[in-house]
Formats: structure tokens, C-alpha cells, sequence
């Protein structure tokens, strides 16, 4: 059994130790949902102001040029790129993780020539509500297929596989190279949301032959709520990349205010409009917070965290009805925990109230984020502790902790 002792000197021999400091987080509390959303880094309320108060106060519409607004979108993309294993002219940072979505998926069914659309059913809501308008208004078909039956309906009549890299509930991973593969094989296309991997995996979309992916700017990329999300298109997928939400950014030249779409070359057509500069300016410090870290070394801070967090609870916490509900393997589990209890909502309430930070995904998971930049061994043996004590005690009863907020 793994004591508090051990855990400390853990942080003390972690290589990583030194990012925390580069986030500001509340005393007391120990944050396991920075897959939900990121914690704030220390240097974004300052960078924050100066975008505001000097940049847009003083400087007005000519910051657009001196303070290089108008090249964020790609200049994030490059940062990013780093992160995902991606050349920095593949990437964009540009509007929703829904959105990009969206764009991607209608661009590559139309490469494709063909008109099915394949899902995981059971996967994150807005990517198959999202697969459904574009089915709607692409006049094609959207198939809905339960995780086990995915290689079996991965057939030649597949335009684009939609598929989301870290389950969100489960955390389970899919093989990305071998999904490729596969889906190369009978001439389809995959679409990678990266919404839990970005910032979290050692995810390698070139070295994997990945074609398409999207990811989210608030999770595990520090870039604060609704934070801008971003867009990969492969090298060689660019030149007919048709960005359906064809708007004036992703134009050859926006300022030149021609009549008629003309495409820019490469990724930077999966623009569409304006870039929500202050957003931006967050996101570049959450990217900013990855500076000297290699996302090798991050995944394995993760991996580690993530099975000390089951193997305690396990330990401590048996007998109280908790079961896993993700992967056992910490190769094939993204940066998450997931155990299922039927008063899933009412525990994490009650732990929350006590400091340590989760989430509920219904129907009845807890769900633990395990974001390496802030996260650290003793936080996680201090959690499982807590919920602990919340079980034994059956803090969760507290009727105070059975209102559903309307965010869980
Ligand atoms: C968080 C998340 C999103 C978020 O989409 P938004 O457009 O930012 O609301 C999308 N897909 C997955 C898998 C997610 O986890």
C-alpha cells in the first residue's frame, strides 16, 4: 500500500514538479477536473489586462497589425501543433470544438465522394448531434455503431469515420494508427476529436496518418472557458480541404474584398470569421503553461497518477459499492478515472464540498481528471482519503447534495 510519505517524495522526484507554479490554484483545493476545464495559469489575468487596457485601450483597431491579433489563429495552431504531434502548418485554432467538427467532417465526406457518415454511438453528444445536422443538410446517411461493431461497419460505402479519441465518460483510448489504417484500407476518412487527448496524451497525428482532427482550447490546454478550439488537416488532405462555413478569413485575401470565395492555401482555409482575440490571448498563455515539457513525459506523470488514484481507492475504499468504469490498462485509459456508484452525483457533490474537485457524467460516473502540469502524487493520495471519509461517513446523504445543478 502506497503511504502519504511515499507519495511526497514522488513530487519530490518528479521531473515535471516545476509546472506547477505556473498556475494559480485555489488553497485547499485539490483540482481533479482539468479535463473539464483548465486551471488558470498565473500569467493570464496580467497578459489578460495589458490585451485589454494597453492593445485594444491605447493602440484601438492598429493592434490588429503591432500586436499580431490577426495571426493568432495560426501562430496558436504552430504552438499546438508541437503538442499533437503535427507540422505547424497544419494546425488552426479557430472557433468550437462543435464547429471545427463540423467543417472537417462536411470537408472530408465531400473528398470522399461518397455518403455515409460512421459514429461511435455513445460517444460525446455534441459530435453526433453535430454529425446529424450534417447529414441533414449533406443529404447523407449517418450510421450510429456501438464501440465492438465499429471495424465491422468500417466498409467501402464509408465517407468519414467520426471518432473521439479519449472516450469522455470512459476514458478508453482508441488505436489511432490502426483506425487509419483500417479506414485507408476501404478509401475512408477519419475525423479525431482530440478533446481529452490535446495537452494530455502523447498523441502523434503525422506519425499515425491522421488526416482530420479537432480539440478543445478549455480542457487540457488552459485556455479558460469557451476558450477557442483548434484544426488539423494533414499536409497532403489541404489543397482540397473545401471549408463548407466558407467565410472571409479562410479567403487568399481577406482584405482585398473581392467578389467571390477563393480559398487561402493550405490549413489556413479552415478559417471562417473573426478570431475572438481576448479568447485567444488566453489560450496562447494556457500553451504557453506546456513550455519545456515533452508530451512523453507528461503521459507518463499521468499514467502514473491515474493508476495511484485506482490502486488507492481500491485499497481504501472498497465495500462501498465503487467500480471501475475504465479500461484497467493505463496504456489503453486516457488522463481520467471513471468509477460508477449509483449515487455517483451525491458523492461528488459531497467531495467537492470538501475540496477535491471531480465531475458527474450521467448516468453514474465519477469521473477524476488527472491534468500532469498540476497535479501532483500526494493530491491524489489526499483525494482518495477524502472520498474515504465521505463514504464512511456517508457524507453524500446530506440531502443538500442531491440538487442537480444544471451543471454537472
Ligand atoms: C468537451 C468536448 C467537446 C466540446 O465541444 P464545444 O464545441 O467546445 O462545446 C466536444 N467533443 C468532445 C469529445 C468533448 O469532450
Amino acid at each position: 500500500m502506497t503511504t502519504r510519505d511515499e507519495c511526497r517524495r514522488l513530487d519530490a522526484e518528479d521531473p515535471l514538479a516545476f509546472t506547477r507554479e505556473r498556475f494559480r490554484l485555489p488553497h485547499g483545493v485539490i483540482y481533479l477536473d482539468g479535463n473539464s476545464l483548465g486551471a488558470l495559469p498565473r500569467a493570464t489575468p496580467e497578459r489578460l489586462a495589458t490585451a485589454v487596457e494597453h492593445d485594444w485601450g491605447e493602440r484601438l483597431i492598429a493592434s490588429w497589425n503591432e500586436a499580431g491579433w490577426i495571426d493568432m489563429p495560426a501562430r496558436l495552431g504552430g504552438l499546438i501543433a508541437r503538442l499533437v504531434g503535427a507540422g505547424e502548418d497544419e494546425v488552426v485554432v479557430a472557433d468550437s470544438t462543435s464547429v471545427n467538427l463540423f467543417k472537417a467532417a462536411a470537408a472530408a465526406l465531400q473528398a470522399s465522394g461518397r455518403r455515409v457518415i460512421l459514429h461511435e454511438s455513445g460517444d460525446f453528444p455534441t459530435d453526433s448531434y453535430v454529425m446529424e445536422g450534417l447529414a441533414r443538410l449533406a443529404g447523407a446517411e449517418l450510421r450510429l455503431v456501438a464501440r465492438d461493431g465499429l471495424a465491422e461497419a468500417l466498409t467501402d460505402e464509408v465517407g468519414v469515420l467520426v471518432l473521439t479519441h479519449v472516450h469522455y465518460r470512459t476514458g478508453a483510448v482508441h488505436d489511432m494508427a490502426g483506425v487509419n489504417a483500417a479506414a485507408r484500407a476501404v478509401g475512408a476518412a477519419v475525423v479525431w476529436d482530440l478533446s481529452h487527448s490535446a495537452g494530455a496524451l502523447d498523441v502523434r497525428l503525422n506519425q499515425s496518418g491522421a488526416e482530420y482532427a479537432v480539440g478543445c482550447g478549455y480542457k487540457y490546454l488552459n485556455g479558460g472557458p469557451g476558450a477557442p478550439a483548434f484544426l488539423y488537416v494533414a499536409r497532403e488532405r489541404q489543397a482540397d480541404f473545401a471549408n463548407p462555413l466558407s467565410g472571409w478569413m479562410g479567403h487568399a485575401a481577406p482584405f482585398a474584398f473581392q467578389q467571390g470565395y477563393a480559398p487561402a492555401a493550405g490549413v489556413l482555409r479552415g478559417l471562417c470569421g473573426t478570431p475572438p482575440v481576448l479568447s485567444m490571448v488566453a489560450l496562447e498563455q494556457g500553451l504557453a503553461t506546456f513550455d519545456g515539457v515533452e508530451m512523453p513525459a507528461l503521459r507518463a506523470k499521468a499514467m502514473r497518477l491515474t493508476q495511484l488514484f485506482l490502486d488507492l481507492a481500491a485499497e481504501r475504499c472498497g465495500g462501498f459499492g465503487l467500480e471501475p468504469a475504465c479500461p484497467a490498462d493505463a496504456e489503453g485509459r486516457g488522463n481520467q478515472a471513471s468509477l460508477r456508484h449509483p449515487h455517483g452525483y451525491e458523492i461528488v457533490q459531497a467531495l467537492i464540498a470538501d475540496g477535491v474537485v471531480g465531475d458527474f457524467r450521467a448516468p453514474d460516473v465519477l469521473r477524476f481528471g488527472f491534468a500532469p502540469l498540476y497535479v501532483g502524487f500526494a493530491d491524489v493520495f489526499d483525494a482518495v482519503e477524502r472520498l474515504r471519509i465521505v463514504l464512511t461517513e456517508e457524507r453524500w446523504r446530506d440531502t443538500r447534495f442531491s440538487v442537480r445543478l444544471p451543471v454537472t
